[in-house]
C-alpha cells in the first residue's frame, strides 16, 4: 500500500514537530520508506489529511469477542477502530459475568482469552487480551508457566485480598516472569472490590499505575505528587477524574515526566462504550493542559507502544503501517487538525490502516472530516 498526499506526519515520539511527509509506503504491514514508490496494489490518496499513529488504549475492557457484558453492547471494538483505535491491552477480563476466583479458573481464564484474541481481531484491532488476575489462590510458582503459555499481562486491584498492597509479593513473581502488571487506582469501581492507595500503588509497585486519575475515584489531591515516586507509567483515562488528570499532567510537566504518562479510555465500564474516547481524551488534555498536539497524541500512541514492548505507537520505518488519517472536523474555528486537537475539537478522521491494511474509509463516529481520502485499488498481481 501507499498513502499518498499526506499534508505531514505525527511520529507519536514525544518531543517530534510534525514531520514533512507527503507519502508513506507500506510493505507486508511494516513501513518500508517515507516515499511512494509506485506500483502499490492499494493507493490511498490522503487529499491533504495528517497522519498520526493509530491509537492504542492501555485499559480496555475486553471479555469475549467484541462483546462487553457492562452495557450489554456488540461491536464496540470496531467501533473503537472507528474511533482511530489500532491496538487495545485488556484490563483484565475482569467483566466477564461469573468469572472464576480458583486457582485453575483464573489461569485458564487468562489463557483462554488471549488465544481467542490472538485469533480475532474485531475491525482489524489488535487486542492484547489474556490478563490474569492477581487473586489470593495464585501463587508465585504460578506465572512462569503462564508467562510460558503466552500471558504477558496481569492486573491487581479486582482480587479477594484484605489490602490489595498484600498482592506485592505475587506482582513480583510475575515481573520476574516477563509480565506487565498493571493496578487499579483510587477508589472501588466495583462492589466487591476495595479502594487502592498512594500507599497500595507504591508498594505494589507496578509497571502501570492503572487509571491514576480514578476509576472513576480519584486519588486525593495531596497523593498527587506521589505517584511519581513510583517506578511505572501513570495512566491517565477517560472515564476517570479529569480535573485529577489535569493535576497530574501539570505535574508531569513540570517534573519533566511526560514520558511516563500514557492514556487510555478504562471503558467499556459503567461510564459507558466510547468509541471517541481516546482521541477526546487526547483533545482535552492538549487544549485544556496545553499539551501540543503532537505530544497529547504520543501520550496515547508511542508512549503505550512503549510500555506495552510492542513496536506498534511509532510511525517510522521499520515500523507497523498502523496509520489513522485525520483532518479537522467539519465547522472548526481551525482548518489543520492538530491545531483544532489544541482547540478541544475533535478531529475528523478520514482514514484507518492496520498493518497496512485499509480498514476504514470515513470514520462512522468521528465528526465530518472537513477533507476526504479516496482510494485506487489496482491489479492483484501489480505487486506492492
Ligand atoms: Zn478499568
Amino acid at each position: 500500500m501507499e498513502i499518498v498526499e499526506l499534508a505531514g506526519l505525527v511520529t507519536g515520539r514525544l518531543g517530534d514537530a510534525r514531520r514533512r511527509v507527503e507519502a508513506v509506503r507500506i510493505t507486508d504491514g511494516r513501513i518500508e520508506a517515507f516515499e511512494a514508490r509506485g506500483g502499490a496494489d492499494v493507493v490511498l490518496q490522503a487529499r491533504g489529511a495528517v497522519a498520526i499513529p493509530g491509537l492504542i488504549d492501555s485499559h480496555a475492557h475486553v471479555v469475549f469477542g467484541d462483546w462487553t457484558p457492562r452495557q450489554n453492547a456488540l461491536g464496540w471494538i470496531e467501533s473503537s477502530m472507528h474511533g482511530g483505535v489500532t491496538m487495545m491491552m485488556s484490563a483484565s477480563e475482569v467483566h466477564l459475568p461469573g468469572r472464576p476466583r480458583d486457582r485453575d479458573g483464573v489461569k485458564a481464564l487468562a489463557v483462554t482469552a488471549q488465544r481467542a484474541f490472538a485469533a480475532f481481531r474485531p475491525g482489524g484491532v489488535k487486542v492484547l487480551g489474556g490478563s490474569v488476575i492477581l487473586e489470593p489462590s495464585l501463587t508465585p510458582d504460578d506465572f512462569p508457566g503462564l508467562a510460558a503459555m503466552g500471558v504477558g499481562l496481569a492486573k491487581v486491584g479486582f482480587g479477594d485480598f484484605e489490602r490489595q498492597a498484600d498482592a506485592a509479593p505475587l506482582v513480583r513473581a510475575a515481573q520476574r516472569a516477563g509480565i506487565i502488571v498493571m493496578n487499579h487506582t483510587g477508589g472501588a469501581s466495583l462492589p466487591d472490590s476495595s479502594p487502592v492507595t498512594i500507599d497500595d500503588v507504591l508498594a505494589l509497585g507496578c509497571d502501570i499505575i492503572g487509571h491514576a486519575n480514578g476509576g472513576t475515584t480519584a486519588l486525593p489531591d495531596g497523593d498527587l505528587p506521589r505517584l511519581f515516586e513510583a517506578p511505572g507509567a501513570i495512566q491517565l483515562v477517560q472515564a476517570g477524574n479529569l480535573r485529577s488528570s489535569l493535576k497530574i499532567l501539570e505535574l508531569a510537566k513540570a517534573g519533566d515526566a511526560l514520558h511516563r504518562i500514557v492514556l487510555a479510555t478504562d471503558t467499556p465500564t459503567g461510564t459507558g462504550v466510547m468509541p471517541l474516547g481516546m482521541i477526546k481524551t487526547i483533545c482535552e488534555l492538549s487544549s485544556l493542559g496545553s499539551v501540543p498536539a503532537t505530544d497529547a497524541i504520543a501520550l496515547a500512541s508511542g508512549n503505550n507502544g512503549r510500555v506495552l514492548r510492542r513496536d506498534e505507537g511509532i510511525l517510522d520505518v521499520g515500523r507497523p503501517g498502523d496509520i489513522v488519517l485525520c483532518f479537522a472536523p467539519l465547522g472548526s474555528a481551525h482548518a489543520d487538525p492538530l491545531a483544532a486537537i489544541e482547540h478541544g475539537d475533535i478531529p475528523g478522521i478520514a482514514a484507518v490502516v492496520i498493518d497496512g491494511r485499509l480498514r476504514a474509509l470515513r470514520s462512522r463516529n468521528t465528526p465530518a472530516p472537513g477533507g476526504e481520502c479516496s482510494v485506487i485499488h489496482r491489479n492483484e498481481n501489480g505487486g506492492g
